[in-house]
């Protein structure tokens, strides 16, 4: 039986790209999904199509920045499932703009969710998966985790933050926690829509004329949950082949 089966999975920013991909992946081989999001009608067709094709899901309206709901999804989580294997902290947002333009509230929006939503997942999550001396914690940092790109300093330093949680999620684990950083490079999806600054968006659509497909990264995360329990894959990073 695939290592994916049965386990229970929430994922975060379930209603587009590549949480929609990776909870369409995922039960497709029997996980358990409870997706979170703040369209609701995108969340609601998507467990209609899960459940139609014989697959299991739930959903609930979250807004990553806000700590109580976070709490309530994962909640919701023990509520239906009664325990929580895995978490999927892939809520996120690139508004890409030069500092000079001084796009504070952008800069605030990045850091609540890309950072704070990401903390307050792992804080949803840690007692449960104490308790059951098992889990696993997967965070979708990015290739701007790696490497600062200008005109993405803040989405670069909100990425970082995430590699250096998930390897503070690693070292703390107490060998009871899997820890799994995703990084990827251009993916189509709607993360680009966001983008106020002109020459941003243009700089950035041309960068993703090369994007790969979201299934790219649901392969990617999918492998890293059906790994044997004792077997914990740290780190991926999964670009375009053309991306420099
Ligand atoms: P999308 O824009 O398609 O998806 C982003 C998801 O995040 C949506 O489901 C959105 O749902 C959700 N979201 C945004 N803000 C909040 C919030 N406050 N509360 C709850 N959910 C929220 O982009 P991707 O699928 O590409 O992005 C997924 C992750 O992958 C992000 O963390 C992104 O940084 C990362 N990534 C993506 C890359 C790419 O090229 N696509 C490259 C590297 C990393 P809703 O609006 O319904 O709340």
């Amino acid at each position: 039986m695939s290592e994916v089966a049965e386990k229970v999975v929430v994922i975060t920013g379930a209603s587009s790209g590549l949480g929609e991909a990776t909870a369409k992946m995922l039960a497709q081989k029997g996980a358990k999904l409870v997706l979170g999001a703040r369209r609701e009608e995108r969340l609601q067709q998507l467990v209609d199509d899960i459940t139609s094709d014989g697959g299991e899901a739930i959903y609930k309206a979250v807004d990553v920045t806000k700590r109580d709901e976070v709490e309530a999804l994962a909640n919701a989580a023990l509520e239906k499932f009664g325990r929580i294997d895995v978490l999927v902290n892939n809520a996120g947002l690139m508004p890409l703009a030069p500092l000079d333009e001084l796009k504070v509230d952008e800069w605030d929006q990045m850091i609540d969710v890309n950072i704070k939503g990401v903390m307050y997942g792992v804080g949803a999550v840690l007692p449960t998966m104490r308790k059951q001396e098992s889990g696993h914690i997967i965070n979708l940092s990015s290739v701007a985790g790696h490497v600062v790109f200008p005109g993405a300093t803040v989405y670069c330093a909100t990425k970082f933050a995430v590699k250096a949680i998930s390897e503070g999620i690693r070292q703390e684990s107490n060998g009871q926690i899997r820890s799994t950083n995703i990084s990827p490079g251009a993916v189509a999806t709607e993360l680009t829509d966001h983008i106020s600054h002109k020459d941003s968006k243009e700089m950035a659509d041309d960068l993703y004329n090369d994007a790969i497909d979201s299934d790219s990264i649901a392969r990617a995360i999918t492998f890293a949950i059906e790994q044997p329990g004792e077997v914990d894959v740290n780190e991926m990073v999964i670009r375009p082949t053309k991306q420099e």
